[in-house]
C-alpha cells in the first residue's frame, strides 16, 4: 500500500483542486448540503447547471472512455477528484444513478445510433436517469420481478409496478427490467429496456418518507409502449444486462462512504450535557468518539488499499462490500447515541426547532444506506461466497419455470 500520489496523480490533484476552488463554494461545516433552502425544482435546476460546468471542464465522467464522452482518465483520477470535491458544496445524489450506473449500462448495451445522443445529453445533465428495478415483491432478488413486457411487432407493451425508484419524480429517462417469458426460470425470462419517463401510461407517485422528504417513488406502468429500438441487449438476456447496472451501483456506492464521525465531532463540540458542560468533555462521549474514529480510520485505510490497487491498474476487490457493511450501521449507532445525548430534545425531529433535526436526517439516511445497493445480509452473503469461498445460499427456485414458483395466492 502506497498512500503517496505519483507525480501524474499529484498534477491531476492540483488541477482538480484549482478548478474546484475557482468554480465551487467550499463547505464550512460537515453538515452543510448543496441547495439547502431551495425547493426541489430549483435544486435540480442548480444541479444541472453545475453538472454542465463540470462536464465542460472534463470532470463529469473522468474514467469513461472518450468515445462515451468521458475524459479517458484513470479510475484513480476519478477517486482523486471525488476526494477533492468532498470539501465543496456540490450536488451529491442527483446524478449518481445517471453517471454511476444507468449511462454505463446504456453505453454497453444500447444501439450505437441511440447511444451517442443519450450519453452526450446525460453527461452534461440535460437528461437525468433513474433505475427501475425493485418491485414490491422483488428487491434483493432482482430475478423475482413481475413487471410484464409483451412484444407487439416492433414495440413492447409494459404493465406492472416498480418501487423505491430514486429520483423518478425529476428524472427524464429510466432503465427498466421486465419479464418477457414467465415460462423460463426466473433469471432467464427477463429483458431490459430504457424509456422516456414522460411516456403515456407512466405514473410516478412520490413516497413520503419518515424524514419528511420524498427521495424515491412508486412507478406504475399501464400499457406503456416502448419501441424495440430501446431494448438493451437480447430478448430474455436482461439478467446479464442488469449485472452491468448492479456492479456499477455497488462500485459507486462503495466509492463514497460517509461514517458520521466528523458530524458527531461537530455535534459533540457544541452540544451541552444536563450539567451545562460540553458533550465533548464527557469521558463516556470521548470514549465512544475514539472507538468510532478508530473504526472510521480502519475503513479509510481499507479503502486506501482499494485505491492503491486502482492506482496499479487492478480492479477493486471486496473492500466495497466491507465498507458499506461497517460504515452504515456505525452511522446509525452514532446518530442514535447523539439523539440520546439530547435528552428530551432528542424527540424533536424538526430541523428548524431542534438541533436534533439534522441527526434524524443522518439516522434515516444510515438506515437507507444499509438497504440501498444490497442489504447488510446480502453484503454478508457476497463476502461469504465470493471472498471466503463458503457454500452458496440455497436457491430452490433457481431452475423452476417462473410461472410455476408458488406464490402466496397459489
Ligand atoms: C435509499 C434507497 C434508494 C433506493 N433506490 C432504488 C432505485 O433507485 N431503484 C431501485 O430499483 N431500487 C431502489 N432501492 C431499493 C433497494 O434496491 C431494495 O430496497 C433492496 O434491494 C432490498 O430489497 P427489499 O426492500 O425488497 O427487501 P427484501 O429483498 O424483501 O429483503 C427483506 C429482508 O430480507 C433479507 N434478505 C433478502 N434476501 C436475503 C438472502 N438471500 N439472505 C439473507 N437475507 C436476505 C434482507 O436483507 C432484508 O433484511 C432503494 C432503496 C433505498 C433504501
Amino acid at each position: 500500500m502506497d498512500f503517496r500520489d505519483t507525480p501524474e496523480e499529484a498534477a491531476f490533484r492540483s488541477e482538480a483542486r484549482a478548478w474546484l476552488e475557482a468554480n465551487a463554494t467550499a463547505r464550512t461545516s460537515d453538515e452543510q448540503r448543496f441547495g439547502e433552502g431551495l425547493d426541489d425544482t430549483a435544486r435540480i435546476a442548480a444541479a444541472r447547471t453545475w453538472q454542465r460546468r463540470k462536464a465542460e471542464a472534463g470532470l463529469a465522467a473522468i474514467s469513461w472512455p472518450r468515445e462515451w464522452g468521458g475524459r479517458g482518465g484513470t479510475a484513480m483520477q476519478q477517486v482523486i477528484y471525488a476526494q477533492e470535491e468532498e470539501r465543496f458544496l456540490v450536488p451529491r445524489m442527483v446524478f449518481e444513478n445517471s453517471i454511476g450506473q444507468c449511462l454505463p449500462t446504456i453505453a454497453m448495451w444500447a444501439r450505437p445510433e441511440i447511444r451517442a445522443q443519450h450519453m452526450a445529453r446525460g453527461i452534461v445533465g440535460d437528461e437525468i436517469w433513474c433505475q427501475l428495478f425493485s418491485e414490491p415483491a422483488a428487491g434483493s432478488d432482482t430475478g423475482g420481478i413481475r413487471t410484464r413486457a409483451e412484444n407487439h411487432g416492433d414495440e413492447w407493451i409494459i404493465n406492472g409496478q416498480k418501487v423505491w425508484t430514486s429520483g423518478a419524480h425529476f428524472c427524464d429517462y429510466g432503465i427498466l427490467i421486465t419479464r418477457t417469458d414467465p415460462t423460463l426460470p426466473k433469471h432467464k425470462g427477463l429483458t431490459m429496456f430504457f424509456l422516456d419517463m414522460k411516456s403515456p401510461g407512466v405514473e410516478v407517485r412520490p413516497i413520503k418518507q419518515a424524514s419528511g422528504h420524498s427521495g424515491f417513488n412508486e412507478v406504475y406502468f399501464t400499457n406503456v409502449r416502448i419501441p424495440d429500438s430501446q431494448r438493451l441487449g437480447k430478448v430474455n438476456d436482461g439478467w446479464n444486462v442488469s449485472l452491468t447496472t448492479l456492479m456499477n451501483e455497488r462500485f459507486s456506492i462503495g466509492a463514497r462512504l460517509a461514517t458520521g464521525v466528523p458530524e458527531f465531532f461537530d455535534f459533540a463540540s457544541g452540544a451541552k450535557m444536563a450539567d451545562g458542560s460540553l458533550a465533548i468533555e464527557d469521558k463516556a462521549v470521548r470514549e465512544n468518539l475514539a472507538t468510532w474514529a478508530a473504526r472510521a480510520n480502519g475503513l479509510k485505510y481499507t479503502s486506501y488499499r482499494a485505491i492503491s490497487a486502482l492506482s496499479r491498474g487492478e480492479r477493486p476487490g471486496p473492500e466495497n462490500s466491507i465498507g458499506k457493511l461497517v460504515a452504515a450501521p456505525m452511522m446509525q449507532d452514532i446518530a442514535m447515541y447523539a439523539l440520546e445525548l439530547q435528552g428530551q430534545m432528542g424527540a424533536v425531529a424538526r430541523e428548524d426547532t431542534s438541533p436534533a433535526g439534522k441527526l434524524y436526517q443522518m439516522l434515516y439516511g444510515a438506515i437507507g444506506m444499509r438497504i440501498a445497493g444490497g442489504t447488510d445480509e446480502v453484503m454478508r452473503n457476497i463476502i461469504a461466497e465470493r471472498v471466503l469461498g463458503l457454500p452458496g445460499d440455497i436457491r430452490v427456485d433457481k431452475d423452476a419455470p417462473f410461472n410455476q414458483i408458488p406464490t402466496k395466492g397459489r
